[in-house]
């Protein structure tokens, strides 16, 4: 075996010869997507092109886009270690989401700085026409688009690059910022064949005007020097012989659905009505597989066809989400007795039976109560079964044989990431292996869920990553999230287990185990296993794409890009122009804003307003006597300062308290409240707010302050 370097050189002084290839076309100005395996070092390529491209222009203002905070901030970082000189000339700057700058000293860092770090999301708000200094897109010569492949469809780069693609038209003489992109792979949207995916392909392209593709083409033997792919075993699970936790989950659900059919159920669900003929419908057939997703669908689509009944009959509506609450906790536990231990089913039905009797608290009827005493039942019988008599998961065995062998093998040095699906498999799991000590296992999950339901804090996460890199925890059990917005720090196993990615988020994570010795295990079912295979497929079909376009004559690229963008501009002209259309379209309508769970009424429209065009605020004094507030964490994003939870006076969730301007506002969560039409009588489902069909007035920092004016008498 060939003797590696140091996988990332601190200094870009000497680009491998391969690097110095995936920088050709940029250095010459064209538009590209530079696409390399993930520890090829893209980012110190895009360094060098930045260094050069600025020293060659005297008015050079260069962003580089990275999607999420954590992301932003390690390359923001490496770029100060690397590019001294313009980090001597204080012209590297950051912008953070949560950072709190007015509009002018935001115009100001971009005529002072050089390279600015942002996430796409920052720069379109600061490009916005809304603003009150919008920041013209020409204002810049060179946009970076890190993780690339995210440009398409409504994301925050496609937004970017639509704007672009508008000021390209609009202004045909107007200098545009030359476009860089980094992908692993800019993958094939599930390609079956080789056009499709070179459709795909194209399609990137178009989104990003790049005609020119850097890959290493001349040099790839270098390249496999540095990179070289690690080990994959692929195991199918298994399944225990017995299985009485199965048995009576299995049999408590049957219990639960037979519920369903209690006379005044069935009473009610006669009446003829649309809205109660699709809760019907959907009692009609309710899944087989219990442990399969489509399950948790059925009990979520269920659920909102019956809160569209609640205002029809005060008792049994109440009662069938009663219902569909134990189904969902009976199937929750059903999922982690499949991927754990009996320990964490003990955990999880313990946990989820003492929220429901404090939820049902209230409980005043002999279904009600019959139904939590089944549950508790459930519970008790779960807490008297011995563990040991109980046969263990067959699966955690192996995790666990894989853990420890390793472990033997690389010592110290022993670096394991474990992938799982939920928040809840990552921390029952990280407890089930709290008894290997050396590897002292920890969960590591995403930010945006609050603490009390498995998330940890941006703060949290870091320290975790930390401890990891240097060694204290061995051995992290993540969700994907963890692996979507943070660079996963190099290890040298890596499980998947039950976990299921796409051909492009597959061959990322691959990418950061380590190439000596390095080792990914596989454990899924035949479907999951299969899908493993079909992305593999993907990636040599991707690789085919990108031959087959580098083998086309540029005329001919040119040829259809341009085609492409056109047709993408106009379709893009057609969206604005509705989107325009619709705003002005909403129409005057008599409604109120109700409590999802209860439909308790929390604020006519006429007192609901839209602030920052999307928070929208209950307008109305009398709110804060209706309310309760849970402190959380305060996020701050911009101009605007989350507070408090707020639950209201029915006991559910209905938001969070937002302070603006000093004053302090309640922002309704859309997923915690109905739109309800008064003049007739039905209620409105909307998955988002801005689908709501009626007019809403907006607010703006005069409306505020006399809002808050209008506060002071009843403050105590
Ligand atoms: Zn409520």
């Amino acid at each position: 075996m060939k003797k590696k370097e140091e996988p990332t050189p601190k200094t870009y002084g000497g680009l491998r010869k391969y690097q110095e290839e995936l920088a050709e076309n940029a250095l010459q100005g064209k538009n590209t997507i530079i696409c390399a395996v993930t520890n090829a070092g893209k980012t110190i390529v895009a360094f060098h092109i930045i260094d050069e491209h600025i020293k060659r222009n005297p008015n050079a203002k260069v962003v580089f886009l990275a999607r999420t905070n954590p992301l932003l901030d390690q390359q923001y970082k490496k770029a100060c270690d690397i590019l001294k000189r313009l980090q001597r000339d204080n012209d590297i700057k950051k912008f953070l989401v949560g950072q709190e700058s007015t509009d002018e000293s935001a115009r100001q860092q971009f005529d002072n700085g050089r390279l600015f770090f942002m996430t796409p999301q920052l720069l379109m708000n600061k490009m916005k026409l809304e603003e009150k200094f919008p920041v013209p897109i020409n204002t810049f010569s060179m946009l970076v688009l890190d993780e690339c492949h995210h440009v398409h469809g409504k994301t925050p780069y496609n937004d970017i690059m639509a704007t672009y693609r508008k000021a390209q038209n609009d202004a045909q003489d107007m200098k545009l910022p030359q476009i860089v992109g980094l992908t692993a792979s800019p993958g094939t949207n599930k390609a079956k064949d080789e056009t499709s995916a070179k459709e795909h392909l194209m399609k990137v392209m178009t989104n990003m005007d790049v005609i020119h593709l850097s890959t290493v083409r001349k040099h790839k033997e270098n390249l496999e020097e540095y990179t070289t792919e690690a080990e994959q075993v692929v195991l199918q699970m298994k399944v225990r012989k017995r299985n009485p936790i199965q048995d009576k989950l299995e049999s408590s659900i049957s219990y639960v659905e037979r519920q369903f059919q209690l006379e005044k159920v069935q009473t009610f669900l006669a009446v003829s009505m649309q809205v109660i003929h699709d809760v019907k419908q959907s009692l009609l057939n309710i899944p087989i597989q219990k442990l399969e997703q489509t399950y948790i669908q059925w009990i979520t689509e269920t659920r909102l066809k019956v809160e569209n009944v609640l205002n029809k009959d005060e008792y049994v509506p109440r009662l069938m989400l009663t219902y569909l609450r134990h189904l969902e906790i009976y199937a929750e536990c059903l999922e982690m007795n499949s991927l754990l231990d009996t320990q964490a089913v003990v955990d999880l039905i313990t946990s989820r039976s003492s929220e429901e009797s404090i939820q049902s608290q209230n409980a005043n009827t002999i279904e009600e109560r019959d139904i939590l005493k089944y549950l508790e039942d459930v519970c008790k019988f779960m807490c008297s079964l011995d563990p040991e008599q109980v046969e263990c998961n067959p699966d955690v065995q192996e995790i666990i044989h894989w853990l420890q062998r390793e472990y033997e093998k690389q010592g110290d040095n022993s670096r394991f990431f474990i992938f799982v699906k939920t928040r809840a498999t990552a921390r029952a799991l990280a407890k089930r292996l709290e008894h290997l000590k050396n590897l002292n296992c920890e969960y590591f999950t995403g930010s945006q869920v609050g603490i009390e339901d498995g998330g940890l804090t941006k703060h949290k996460q870091l320290e975790v990553l930390n401890k990891f890199k240097s060694g204290v925890h061995k051995c992290l059990v993540a969700t994907a999230v963890a692996s979507e917005g943070i660079d996963i720090p190099e290890c040298n196993m890596m499980i998947r287990y039950r976990f299921t990615a796409n051909e492009i988020t597959s061959c990322q994570m691959r990418g950061r185990i380590r190439t000596a010795g390095g080792k990914e295990v596989i454990i899924g079912s035949e479907k999951e296993n299969l899908r493993e295979t079909i992305n593999v497929e993907r990636m040599v079909l991707m690789k085919r794409a990108v031959d087959a376009v580098i083998a086309m004559n540029e005329h001919e690229i040119r040829e259809k890009i341009d085609k492409g963008k056109q047709l993408l501009f106009q379709s893009e002209e057609v969206e604005r122009k509705k989107a325009l259309e619709s705003s002005k379209n909403k129409v005057v309508e008599q409604f109120k804003v109700t409590c999802r769970k209860c439909s308790k009424d929390i604020v006519k429209g006429q007192n609901l307003r839209i602030l920052k065009g999307s928070l929208h605020v209950v307008f109305d004094n009398s709110i804060f006597g209706r309310i309760k507030r849970e402190p959380i964490k305060h996020i701050v994003t911009e101009d605007i300062k989350l507070t408090d939870k707020v639950i209201g006076d029915c006991g559910h969730a209905w938001g969070h308290l937002n302070v603006y301007n000093e004053c302090e506002l309640v922002v309704m969560a859309q997923k915690s409240i109905k739109v309800f039409n008064v003049a007739k009588q039905v209620s409105v489902n909307v998955k988002k707010w801005k689908d709501v069909p009626y007019k809403i007035d907006t607010v703006d920092d005069d409306d505020i302050l006399a809002f808050k004016a209008s506060q002071l008498p009843t403050a105590e």
